[in-house]
């Protein structure tokens, strides 16, 4: 993507500063807790409204963080099971078949199409999360991306990208792409 400079850092160092100046956060990091000063400024970061797409292993994020579960990621993956909960699963080197269900600039030029992925199953879903791609597989929710019920910021979840299969599937690219210009204020 020759019209976006990227910055590279490694968890647990991408919140050791403001991210004034960022226009898009793409966290594909999983990082399990993130202290209070931190998670402070990823919620100013939001609120003035700067972009975020999640990546695959990044929804299992912040799990302990009601904000970012519930009302940004629309999204938690239980790494335990509790009473009454059981444990979300994971499912490696399967064939999705992915549909596109919605109209948004984030699917816009993207058709029907198979990925060699991981699965996610078992995770909780916000009820007014816009699913924008499902799947039937067994191995998976049905869920595959979704724009977050967050209104002040533009917030993509993409569930899909475990490795280079993924990664070089032109589907999942484009997506990516329109992921990272729509959160980004650049594709409507
Ligand atoms: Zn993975």
């Amino acid at each position: 993507m020759s019209d976006v400079k990227v910055d590279i850092h490694p968890h647990p160092m991408a919140f050791n500063r403001e991210l004034k100046g960022t226009e898009v956060l793409l966290l594909y990091d999983m990082l399990e807790e993130l202290p209070e000063a931190k998670r402070a400024r990823v919620q100013r970061y939001l609120e003035g409204g700067g972009g975020v797409v999640i990546l695959h292993h990044a929804l299992l994020d912040y799990g302990d963080w009601p904000f970012w579960t519930n009302e940004v990621a629309g999204v938690k993956y239980f790494r335990k099971a509790a009473p009454g909960q059981p444990a979300s699963t994971y499912k490696h080197d399967i064939e999705m078949k992915i549909r596109v269900v919605k109209e948004h600039p984030v699917v816009r030029g993207l058709k029907d199409f198979t990925i060699h992925d991981e699965g996610y199953k078992g995770m909780w879903f916000a009820p007014n999360i816009t699913v924008l791609l499902e799947t039937e597989h067994p191995d998976s929710d049905r869920p595959i991306a979704w724009i977050s019920p967050y209104r002040k910021a533009r917030v993509a979840v993409i569930q899909l990208g475990h490795g280079k299969e993924a990664h070089e599937n032109p589907n999942f690219r484009q997506l990516v792409a329109n992921a990272i210009r729509w959160a980004a204020k650049r594709l409507d």
